[in-house]
């Protein structure tokens, strides 16, 4: 098939995906792919807002310190200490370009506190829809020169040994599409959808794993999926997100009863995430109702008007009565491994926002960081990109012939169950091991997807499932959001700054945390 040439290819428009066609668009022809609209996706749905240490007694050092410390210390330490200092650049990046972010009137931030945050650290716009004010500013200002493709789903990411040359799509109407360019840039976001309780949207399932996967490119710590606790599961508003902000704002994680879920000492409602969606499970499976009140919540309406509006509605949970809520999938802290300037282990082919695997989250993403991430590290890419783009003397369209991926033997609905039961906050061995059983295909002989998106997405959320589950089974103790049963307490640390690769546990890319960490921030 003859493809269509253009320099550089960007596979999704959530934020990262945008922000990167925004700076790249001004040296290179950019064609920007969607498999819905342009800026549908994860960003779109944030609530809570942007991570940046702009309060008068906060610095970018002791938001990193944060971050490590919600994390498990598993992380790349130098990649934190870069996304932490370029926060105030990234706020005046989203300000230039229209986002309107809540200030005092002496033109101060006006910030939230969110869990694990040492500081009200967290950037808003007025109201309880910072990703959307966001993505609405940054669709609104789109480069005319962006090329955009909505209604395509990437299925396949096309090599030259081990160089990137394009990639194919399939459209709606089951056209196939096939682009050649010097680079491509993976910008699909994560992969909730995988479980049955999730806060991700539709697109959230997890193709850009497996594209790059597939293409020779490098995964890593897949087994730390991020739960958030407080998802609403009462009738009238089940599934939807209720922001962090609101524990910040004095809102509690309690049961039934009205105790509180996790103790004061223990960090209480602003407890990391990890440990708050394993109270919310615990409660959940002992049937102790967890709920959040959120009585105490100053100014819900103007604060929170979508929050409000959405539990009002239909006669869902008022103010006065605790919001029943259950643990889901929110956020993939592992991902495709890239260097510094985004690129992974295959030449022109780049990741960046939820799909990277930059080492800045660890084993438990610090809330809010992962907008800041998915715009901080677009002009390291920028000019690696170009340098591509530059070096590349051929620039023309080449044959590129296409191949559907073979069909998932389990229905996305069977995985999300799957997934759900047995590999959710709070696993075990046994668990894990029916898990990895359930996901064995059937023997019988599978055919390739047709070319329609629902098909692509169950091929890739299957092969996805199997990769993560052996992941959960490599990594043998407990980290951060990768918890098991009876060892959550009693960690056996030899796991610790260790990396899952597949089925494989390497000790590479071990980053010189504790030696630095000793000097710095302790
Ligand atoms: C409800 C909710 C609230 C959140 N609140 C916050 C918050 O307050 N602060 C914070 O920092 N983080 C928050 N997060 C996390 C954050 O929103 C995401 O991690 C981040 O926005 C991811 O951005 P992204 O650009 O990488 O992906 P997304 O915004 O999810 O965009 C992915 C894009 O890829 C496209 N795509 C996917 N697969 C394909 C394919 N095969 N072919 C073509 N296109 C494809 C999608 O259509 C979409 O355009 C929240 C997440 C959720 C779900």
């Amino acid at each position: 098939m003859k493809a269509k040439w253009t320099d550089c290819i960007i596979i999704g428009a959530g934020l990262a995906g945008l922000a990167a066609a925004h700076q790249l668009s001004t040296h290179m022809e950019v064609t920007l792919i969607s498999k819905t609209h342009i800026g549908k996706g994860n960003s779109v749905l944030a609530q809570g807002g942007i991570a940046a240490a702009l309060h008068k007694e906060d610095y970018a050092k002791q938001h990193a310190a944060d971050t490590l410390n919600a994390g498990g210390y598993h992380h790349n330490q130098k990649r934190v200490e870069d996304m932490t200092a370029s926060s105030g650049a990234v706020i005046r990046w989203l300000e230039q370009l229209g986002v309107s972010f809540t200030k005092f009137p002496d033109g101060t931030f006006c910030l939230s506190k969110e869990g694990a945050h040492q500081y009200p650290r967290i950037a808003h716009t007025s109201k309880d829809g910072t990703g959307s004010s966001i993505m609405q500013v940054l669709t609104a200002n789109l480069p005319e020169t962006v090329i955009c493709k909505e209604g395509e789903t990437a299925f396949q990411i096309h090599t030259q040994g081990r160089h990137c040359t394009g990639v194919s799509t399939v459209s709606t109407y089951g056209e196939v599409h096939t682009y050649s360019a010097s680079a491509v840039v993976l910008a699909t976001g994560g992969s909730g959808q995988l479980y049955t309780w999730t806060s991700n949207s539709d697109e959230a399932t997890g193709e850009g794993y497996m594209l790059a996967y597939d293409a020779g490119a490098e995964l890593c710590d897949l087994e730390f999926v991020q739960f958030h606790p407080t998802i609403a599961s009462g009738a009238g508003c089940k599934g939807m997100l209720l922001t962090e902000a609101l524990r910040g704002d004095g809102a509690q994680l309690v049961d039934g009863e009205g105790e509180l879920l996790i103790s004061p000492l223990m960090g209480g409602s602003l407890a990391g995430r990890d440990v708050t969606a394993r109270a919310v499970e615990v409660a959940d499976q002992q049937g102790k109702s967890p709920a959040l009140d959120i009585s105490e919540v100053k100014d819900l309406v103007g604060r929170y008007p979508n929050i409000y509006k959405k539990l009002t509605k239909d006669g869902a949970a008022l103010k006065q009565t605790p919001i029943p809520v259950r643990a889901g999938a929110h956020y993939m802290m592992g991902g495709v491994v890239v260097d510094e300037a985004m690129e992974t282990s295959v030449a022109g082919l780049f990741a960046i926002g939820e799909t990277a695997y930059t080492g800045v989250h660890g084993a438990n993403r610090l809330a809010s960081n992962s907008l800041l991430e998915a715009v901080a590290f677009i002009p390291t890419l920028v000019t690696r990109v170009c340098e591509v783009v530059n070096n590349d003397k051929s620039k023309q369209a080449a044959i590129q012939t296409y191949d559907l991926p073979m069909d998932s033997p389990l229905s996305a609905t069977v995985i999300g169950r799957f997934m759900q039961c047995y590999a959710g906050p709070l696993r075990s061995r046994q668990k894990l091991e029916l898990l990895s059983t359930r996901l064995t295909a059937p023997s019988e002989e599978r055919k390739k997807v047709r070319p329609a998106r629902k098909e692509i997405e169950a091929a890739f959320q299957y092969r996805l499932a199997r990769l993560m589950c052996e992941s959960m089974q490599a990594r043998k103790s407990s980290l951060g959001a990768h918890a098991l049963q009876g060892d959550v307490e009693d960690r056996d640390n030899s796991y610790w700054l260790v990396h899952t690769r597949g089925e494989k546990l390497t000790a590479e890319h071990k980053p010189p945390i504790a030696r630095r960490l000793a000097n710095e921030y302790v």
